[in-house]
């Protein structure tokens, strides 16, 4: 088959692992007969730096063409004096919004032969196995007012948790149906005890779910699912939660892997194409030195393969590739202890080698 891929390498190492994951693409390509076009666009600071703003149309029309969308990274010091609303992140959250991508997927998958790369005692995290979906266009991040204002002579802030009913379903619907073709279980991640939306988040999640009796619901509290995270990791199945809460739990999720260099996103849409992207930021720190793991990157890819062209054998292709090389023993700097590890571009090299 013929796709289309838009890359938005972005920033930082964003670039280099972007790389990474075209020439995975296209040994894929090579080896199962498929043919990967790709076209850019900028984002973030580089588009900042040549049009001004942090998402060009010219982005957005690049992206909307395309049947998928690879993006690296944005951000990093060099634009840290820009004013709030031309942020580099800002080009993240315009992407998002333009193209309705409401669902965020963040698998955790635990690797073996990584088990001492993570602060947590093997014991605990052998065979984690969940996913996060995290809902991406609401909440705190676009409710309105957020503001700062004074009242007489007080200072006060306001931010807003703003959630429609149809945006809290089609969220746990997409977890749900995750499930599926998982282990058959759902927790949803709320503040029932505080909170008037994680009360209708609730409800809802009851009322979806007797469309799945197949599957079983738990609630659970986001302090407590912090907790539980650390303390019994293999409790989870699919962990469904609104944006700002996904964000914390996944970030904390991600040192269950190893390194925030393993973890890949898909974020979803139902229409149009669905955009594909690691976890980890630009890492400004490793910026350029041809140090970055790529794997997240090329996982984020796999996950393309698999959600948005439906080619599951493929997608398994990659990630038994990343399986096979790190059994091998192959390391980037940020999983490796000492100095002995391979650059970027060999990783890749690595990755592509054996998939050939
Ligand atoms: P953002 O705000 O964009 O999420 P962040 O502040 O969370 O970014 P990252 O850019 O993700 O920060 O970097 C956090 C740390 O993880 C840094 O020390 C960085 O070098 C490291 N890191 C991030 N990505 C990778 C990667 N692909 N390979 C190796 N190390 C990485
Ligand atoms: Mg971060």
């Amino acid at each position: 088959m013929t796709k289309k891929v838009a890359v938005l390498p972005g920033d930082g190492v964003g670039k280099e692992v972007t790389k990474g994951a075209i020439d995975v693409l296209n040994a894929i390509g090579q080896r199962f007969n498929h043919q990967f076009e790709f076209s850019y666009g900028l984002i973030g600071g580089a588009a900042i730096d040549t049009e001004g703003v942090p998402l060009p149309e010219s982005t957005v029309a690049v992206c909307k063409e395309a049947d998928a969308v690879l993006l690296g990274a944005v951000g990093g010091p060099k634009w840290d004096a820009v004013p709030t609303q031309l942020r580099p992140e800002r080009g993240l959250l315009a992407i998002r919004k333009e193209l309705d991508l409401y669902a965020n997927l963040r698998p955790v998958t635990y690797y073996d032969s990584l088990a001492d790369s993570s602060p947590l005692k093997k014991e605990y995290i052998q065979d984690v196995d969940f996913i996060i979906v995290r809902e991406l266009t609401g909440g705190l991040y676009f409710g309105k007012p957020s503001e700062r204002r004074t009242n007489g002579s007080e200072e006060v802030v306001v931010d807003t948790l703003y959630y429609k009913r149809e945006e809290i379903e089609r969220i746990i619907r997409q977890a749900f149906e995750t499930a599926k073709v998982r282990r058959q279980k759902v927790t949803s991640v709320d503040k029932a005890n505080v909170l008037e939306s994680s009360r209708l988040w609730r409800e809802i999640a009851e009322e979806v779910s007797k469309d799945y009796p197949e599957i079983e619901l738990e609630h659970m509290l986001v302090d407590s699912a912090a907790m539980q995270l650390i303390r019994n990791p293999k409790h989870f199945d699919v962990v469904v939660t609104e944006n700002m809460f996904g964000d914390i739990l996944s970030d904390e999720a991600s040192m269950l892997a190893g390194s925030l260099g393993m973890l890949p996103s898909a974020s979803l849409t139902l229409n149009g194409p669905s955009l594909y992207e690691p976890v980890h930021g630009s890492a400004p720190d490793i910026a350029g030195q041809n140090k970055a793991n790529p794997i997240a990157a090329i996982l984020s890819a796999a996950m393309m393969l698999r959600h948005s062209f439906g080619l599951e054998e493929e997608a398994k292709a990659v990630e038994q590739a990343v399986e096979h090389v790190l059994n091998a023993g192959h390391r980037t700097a940020d999983l490796a202890n000492g100095s002995h590890y391979l650059s970027t571009e060999k990783m890749v090299e690595a990755i592509v080698d054996t998939i050939a």
